[in-house]
């Protein structure tokens, strides 16, 4: 006997991005459908063979998607909203993703705490098995490659959970609706689907399928008794009447919730478990030992971190895993899905520092690294020797340590009061009641774009690009002050991206080349890497926020992104906490916030559009990180002067839970995304009797058309009815970046007269 291995969630992208290409290229009209499907058979090919060739002995099948796995389990099973006119075809498969003329698309959202987002499932007809893709995927890859696969689908209980229940329809329009798992209905749900899922089971047995993955992260959340017992009946109507097949359950992104009971009475013959997020998982087992008719699927390298085993570590984990699994029983696998990471750091050999290389691993250097782990345990192997600590140490540096050593957290904040900061303020700023303001970003117009691609690859000079940049911000200025708008901004017409812009600024972060990872559909993204202690050598926003300001008496608001969503929108190293980084990056940008201050900018705005992403999946969890997250926003502004306004905006999130957090932040005004929900949003800061500046966003930036007086007047009334009125802003959403020119200067316009007509109505 000996260890196996196997692997899931490959990336899907292609190694240059062919899967957008084709995606795109269909959508536009360029390719055939039957064009679309033999270019997708083609990349999934070449991933397959990357699979084949890591020598796993359960490679994975049905991972591959063109657009989003979630997305293809409800085009499975059937969970086609009406609106759609309920035919499956491809053409219905993407208008559920991005909408159609006449229907709208289903909501988006994120997946778990990663930066992958999901089709959310519309639970309105009943279930309905329209094609079975894991048998589609085995048969593909025994077809194409002559070889034995392991079908990977999302489980039952997830699916479920992440889907949500229409509570009631007008016309076309979905007007309400609210998560599954918090419906009676759930268990109903979870049940019908396991049905369905039993006769997918069924066929894959009667076509030779000997083992089948089903992803249940959501077993990693806070599970109630209630839950666990719907789970367990759920598995047992999928599993009902199947003799030979192996089923495994994969649970990553956390430990386990539920542990002894899950583990042992759940009726399959594996589980996966995440060993590289912390030392839950393995502590359970210690604990509680694993049951001994199932397999241990052990997550041993991560799927959402870049960094490179530590061998010898990851040898003694799996030697002590041994002590409580029989070697036949256990397999080493990657902990969460590949897809969080790039395909391979061979693109960025030659890009990226040579000692910084050896710290990262990619996809295909964790299917290497599960390669050697096993030759270690099965062939004698040596154990590679390494010195991670040493590469680790190139990049350390102590003065940043030290100064964040020194942070006595009890003493971070502003020391004069709200009230007391606020009259100074409005004073100073000479400020009219109902301030009009916008997030920042203006139009990033094709002509900036070309610029700044003309600037990078030295089409054009330094010095031409920066006239360039003025003559953009000085046209910007004009707009505004023309508008009528109270608090200007600059338009960000030198950033490509609000965390790249400023992490090639500091030292510590990386940018890949090709390291392109999907954050939804064919949006992809390529994180920063933060390999080292963050510092800035020198101002990095003062000229252009100066030079705007010197062009009208007016204020320009200083425009930074904060250190909680470089963070979070970042990949960071795992030898130091968290919280460290993010004090690191918040003692850089303090250090900008005063230079900006002492050239005489007056607002200052820091962005946390990502505070919320980094929130815990488990509820214990989230109170340390609330805390130090607010720590690191208050730390980059605690010095200014009373009369020095900082602003902060924040979009995608639901402030309910958080409210005490966000007041913590001690922000002078916060500008929110408000529109879309008609100023429901409100509702939890009148509970919470908040009394800071608020600028509950009227303009709904998202979408493609001016909106009138009357409807952003409709969420200003609102505000007035929950909130203090000389607290009130009124400002956008979120930044105009994504607009044009034709929308929003009418679109402004209108809010400008909301203002108005709100001075002279209060
Ligand atoms: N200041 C940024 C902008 O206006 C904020 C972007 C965001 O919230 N995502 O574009
Ligand atoms: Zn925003």
């Amino acid at each position: 006997m000996a260890i196996k291995t196997t692997a899931f969630g490959y990336p899907k992208i292609g190694p240059n991005r062919e899967l957008k290409k084709v995606v795109e290229s269909y959508w536009a009209g360029e390719i055939t459908k039957e064009q679309l499907y033999s270019e997708a058979e083609k990349i999934q090919i070449q991933r397959l063979t990357i699979l084949k060739n890591a020598e796993l002995d359960l490679i994975p099948s049905n991972d591959f998607s063109l657009y989003d796995f979630v997305l293809d389990i409800s085009t499975m099973l059937g969970v086609i909203p009406k609106r759609f006119g309920g035919n499956l075809d491809l053409d219905t498969y993407f208008a559920m993703a991005r909408g159609s003329k006449t229907a709208i698309a289903c909501e988006m959202t994120k997946w778990f705490d990663t930066n992958y987002h999901y089709i959310v499932p519309e639970f309105e007809v009943e279930f309905k098995l329209l094609k079975n893709r894991p048998l589609e995927s085995y048969k593909f890859a025994k077809e194409k490659l002559g070889i034995e696969t392991k079908p990977v689908l999302i489980g039952p209980f997830t699916y479920i959970w992440l889907g949500k229940v229409p509570q009631k329809q007008e016309g076309k329009l979905l007007t309400h609706m609210v998560k599954a798992n918090e419906t009676p209905k759930f268990k109903d749900l979870v049940f019908s689907a396991s049905k369905v899922y039993n006769m997918i089971l069924k066929e894959l047995e009667e076509n030779g399928v000997k083992t089948i993955q089903l992803d249940e992260p959501s077993l990693v959340l806070d599970l109630e008794d209630e839950d666990v017992t719907t789970l367990i009946e759920a598995y047992k109507i999928l599993t009902d009447g199947l003799e030979k097949i192996e089923i495994f359950v994969h649970t990553y992104y956390e430990s386990l919730s539920k542990y002894e009971k899950i583990v042992f009475d759940l009726p399959v013959h594996g589980i996966g478990l995440d060993l590289t997020i912390n030392d839950e998982n393995f502590d359970n087992i210690k604990r509680f030992g694993f049951p001994s008719d199932k397999k241990l699927i052990a997550g041993v390298v991560s799927g959402r971190d870049p960094w490179k085993i530590d061998f010898q570590k990851t040898v003694d984990l799996i030697n002590e895993l041994l002590k409580f699994v029989n070697e036949d029983r256990l397999i080493l696998s990657n902990s969460s899905p590949l897809f969080h990471l790039p395909i391979s750091i061979e693109p960025e050999k030659g890009h990226l520092d040579d000692k910084l290389l050896g710290l990262l691993s990619f996809a295909n250097e964790r299917l290497d690294e599960l390669k050697i782990l096993k030759k270690i345990f099965n062939e004698n192997y040596p154990v590679p020797s390494q010195n991670l600590q040493a590469l680790r140490d190139e990049f350390k540096d102590d003065e940043v340590r030290k100064k964040v050593a020194q942070i006595d957290e009890k003493k971070i904040g502003r020391k004069d009061s709200f009230s007391e900061r606020y009259k100074k303020q409005i004073s100073m700023l000479g400020l009219p009641k109902f301030p009009t303001t916008t997030i920042g970003s203006f139009p990033q117009t094709k002509e900036v774009r070309k610029a700044r691609a003309d600037f990078n690859s030295g089409k054009i000079s330094n010095e031409e690009y920066e006239n360039f940049i003025k003559e953009q911000i000085k046209n910007v200025i004009d707009v505004q002050e023309k508008l009528g708008l109270d608090v200007l901004v600059h338009g960000e017409f030198e950033r490509s991206d609000m965390v790249e812009f400023f992490g090639q600024k500091m030292k510590g972060f990386a940018f890949t080349k090709n390291g392109w990872v999907q954050s939804y559909g064919t949006r992809y993204v390529r994180p920063p890497i933060i390999y080292g202690d963050v510092s800035r050598p020198e101002p990095m926003t003062v000229k252009e926020i100066t030079y705007a300001q010197s062009l009208t008496s007016k204020p320009v608001k200083g425009m930074l992104t904060g250190p909680v969503t470089i963070l979070n929108w970042s990949f960071y190293r795992k030898d130091i906490p968290k919280k460290e980084i993010a004090y690191q990056i918040a003692l850089a940008l303090r250090e900008e916030v005063l230079d900006l201050e002492r050239a005489g900018i007056k607002v200052i705005q820091i962005d946390e559009p990502a505070f919320r992403e980094g929130l815990p999946l488990k509820k214990s969890k989230q109170k340390e990180y609330l805390e130090w997250a607010v720590n690191a926003f208050k730390l980059t502004n605690e010095l200014v002067k009373p009369e020095t306004q900082i602003q902060t905006h924040m979009c995608y999130s639901e402030f309910n839970e958080i409210i005490d957090y966000i007041y913590a932040m001690d922000s002078d005004v916060i500008l929110i995304e408000a529109s879309r929900s008609k100023g429901e949003i409100l509702d939890a800061f009148e509970k919470f009797n908040y009394d800071h500046g608020i600028g509950p966003g009227v303009y709904d930036i998202h979408s493609p058309r001016v909106p009138s007086v009357e409807e952003m007047l409709e969420i200003a009334e609102r505000s007035v009815k929950v909130i203090d009125k000389n607290l009130i802003w009124i400002n956008p959403d979120c930044g105009l970046k994504t607009r044009n020119w034709e929308e929003v200067i009418p679109s402004l316009q209108n809010l400008v007269q909301v203002a108005q007509i709100m001075r002279e109505r209060y």
